[in-house]
C-alpha cells in the first residue's frame, strides 16, 4: 500500500478520495489553486500545497506544479479524481517516469479509450455490441454520405477525441449532413485539437446505461452492475439510478458478463465504466471512461463496495480480491447532482453560501465539499454536491429522496434543487419511464415554469 497519496483535484471528489485514504491509513496531500485556499479538501488533508492561480490550466492542469508538489511532500502516488488530468495518458506516463504511481489504468488503455474510434474498434473485437456506424474516421463529405445512406438517417456525427457532448451533431437528413460534418469538425478541432470525426446511427429513444467494472491488470475483472444515467441536459447527466428501471437480473448478468470478460481480456487495471445506449432490448457501446465517475456512489450504495478504496488497492499492485459471486445487489439508489445554477436558465450562480443544511437520516448520503460561509468560486464546475439516497425498493428510495430534497437548504446562491423536487413528483420519473431525450423535452415544455 502507498504511504502518501496526492489528490490532484478539488471539490467533492477530492474530499471523497481523502476519506478513502483516511480509512486505508494512507496520508493525504491536497493541492489547490489560490481560489481554493479555503476549500474543505484543503482543511481536511494532512498537508496541502498551493499549485497556482485560479485558472485550471495554471493550477489543476499544471503538470510541472503537480510534480513539484509530489517531490516536496514525498507523496508516492497521485489520484486524479475525475475531469482535469484523470484521462490524460501523458500525465500518467510523466508520473511513472518520475517514480510516482498514477491511481488509474495503464497509459495505453487511457489513450486507447480516449480515441473513440479506436475504443469502438476494440469493443467490437472483444465481443461488445456497438452502435452501427463508420468503421473509422470519415475523411470526406462523399464518404460520409455513402456511409450515412447505408446506416439510414438520422445519423450522428461525433468527434473521435470527444467528451462532454462536444463535437456532436445530428444530421436528420442528407441535406444537413455536410453542415453537421463541418460543425462537428470545427468544434472538435477547437475543443480537442483533433478534427477527426465519425458517423453513428442516431438512436431516437435510447436509455444511457453504463456498466461499472474493476480490473487488476492481471486478467481478473468483475462488473458491479449498471447505472441508468438517461436524465441528461446537453449530454450532461443530472440524475442517476441503479438498478435501471429498464433491466432485469437476467439482462444485467448477461451484459455484465460480456463486459467483465472484455475487461479481463484487455488486462485493464483499476475502475472503469463502459457506456451503452440501450434501445428496444439491445445494447450499443458508445465509449469507456477510464476513471472514477461522478455517479459512482449509486453503485457503492447497492453493492456496499467502496470503489475509491478498490482503485487505490488495485493501483498499489494488489490483485482483485473480489470474485463476481461476491458482488450482491441490494435495494435501489438514486443520485441527484445539485448545481449552483438557476434551475430554469441553468446560468451558474457562484457566490457565498449564507446558510447550509444537508439532509440526513437512514439511507441518505451527501457527497459535498461546501459548507456554510463557503464562497463557490466562479472558475470551476458548479457542483454543490451530490445527494445519494438508498432504499430497499425503488418506491422507498423515491419517497426518501423526496423528503431529503425537501430538507436540503442552500441559501445565498441559486441551485437546481427546485428542478429535482419537481422531477421526483413527475409521474414519468416516478414510474421510471424516461429516455435520454426526456429531460430536454420536459425543459422545452416549460420545465419548472410549465
Ligand atoms: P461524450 O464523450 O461527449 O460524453 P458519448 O459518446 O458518451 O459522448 O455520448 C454522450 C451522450 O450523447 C449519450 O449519453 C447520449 O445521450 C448521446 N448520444 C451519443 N451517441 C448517440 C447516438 N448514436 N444516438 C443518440 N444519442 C447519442
Amino acid at each position: 500500500m502507498f504511504d502518501k497519496v496526492l489528490i490532484a483535484n478539488r471539490g467533492e471528489i477530492a474530499l471523497r478520495i481523502l476519506r478513502a485514504c483516511k480509512e486505508l491509513g494512507v496520508a493525504t496531500v491536497a493541492v489547490h489553486s489560490t481560489a481554493d485556499a479555503d476549500a474543505m479538501h484543503v482543511k481536511l488533508a494532512d498537508e496541502s500545497v498551493c499549485i497556482g492561480p485560479p485558472p485550471a490550466r495554471e493550477s489543476y492542469l499544471n503538470i510541472p506544479s503537480l510534480l513539484a508538489a509530489c517531490e516536496i511532500t514525498g507523496a508516492d502516488a497521485v489520484h486524479p479524481g475525475y475531469g482535469f488530468l484523470s484521462e490524460n495518458a501523458r500525465f500518467a506516463e510523466i508520473l511513472a517516469s518520475h517514480g510516482f504511481a498514477f491511481i488509474g489504468p495503464a497509459p495505453e488503455h487511457i489513450r486507447l479509450m480516449g480515441d473513440k474510434i479506436e475504443a469502438k474498434r476494440t469493443a467490437k473485437r472483444l465481443g461488445i455490441p456497438v452502435v452501427p456506424g463508420s468503421e473509422g474516421a470519415v475523411s470526406s463529405d462523399a464518404e460520409g454520405l455513402k456511409l450515412a445512406r447505408a446506416i439510414g438517417f438520422p445519423v450522428l456525427v461525433k468527434a473521435a477525441g470527444g467528451g462532454g457532448g462536444r463535437g456532436m451533431k445530428v444530421a436528420p437528413s442528407e441535406n444537413e449532413l455536410s453542415a453537421a460534418l463541418a460543425t462537428a469538425r470545427a468544434e472538435a478541432k477547437a475543443a480537442f485539437g483533433n478534427d477527426s470525426v465519425y458517423i453513428e446511427k442516431f438512436l431516437s429513444h435510447p436509455r444511457h446505461i453504463e456498466i461499472q467494472v474493476l480490473g487488476d491488470g492481471q486478467g481478473n475483472a468483475v462488473h458491479l452492475g449498471e447505472r441508468d444515467c438517461s436524465l441528461q441536459r446537453r449530454h450532461q447527466k443530472l440524475f442517476e439510478e441503479s438498478p435501471s428501471p429498464a433491466l432485469n437480473a437476467e439482462v444485467r448478468a448477461k451484459i455484465g458478463a460480456t463486459v467483465a470478460h472484455a475487461i479481463a481480456e484487455m488486462k485493464y487495471l483499476g475502475a472503469g465504466t463502459v457506456e451503452f445506449l440501450y434501445e428496444d432490448g439491445e445494447f450499443y457501446f458508445i465509449e469507456m471512461n477510464t476513471r472514477i465517475q461522478v455517479e459512482h456512489p449509486v453503485t457503492e450504495m447497492i453493492t456496499g463496495i467502496d470503489l475509491v478504496i478498490e482503485q487505490i488497492r488495485l493501483a498499489s499492485g494488489s490483485p482483485l480480491a473480489l470474485k463476481q459471486s461476491d458482488i450482491a445487489f441490494s435495494g435501489h439508489a438514486i443520485e441527484c447532482r445539485i448545481n449552483a445554477e438557476n434551475p430554469v436558465t441553468f446560468v451558474p450562480s457562484p457566490g457565498k453560501i449564507s446558510y447550509f443544511h444537508a439532509p440526513g437520516g437512514l439511507g441518505v448520503r451527501v457527497d459535498s465539499a461546501v459548507y456554510q460561509g463557503y464562497a463557490i468560486p466562479p472558475y470551476y464546475d458548479s457542483l454543490v454536491g451530490k445527494l445519494i439516497v438508498h432504499g430497499k425498493t425503488r418506491n422507498e428510495c423515491m419517497a426518501r429522496l423526496k423528503r431529503a430534497l425537501d430538507e436540503y437548504v442552500v441559501d445565498g446562491v441559486e441551485t437546481t434543487l427546485p428542478l429535482f423536487r419537481a422531477l421526483v413528483r413527475n409521474p414519468d420519473i416516478i414510474d421510471g419511464r424516461y429516455d435520454i431525450h426526456w429531460l430536454e423535452r420536459f425543459l422545452a415544455d416549460g420545465g419548472l415554469k410549465g
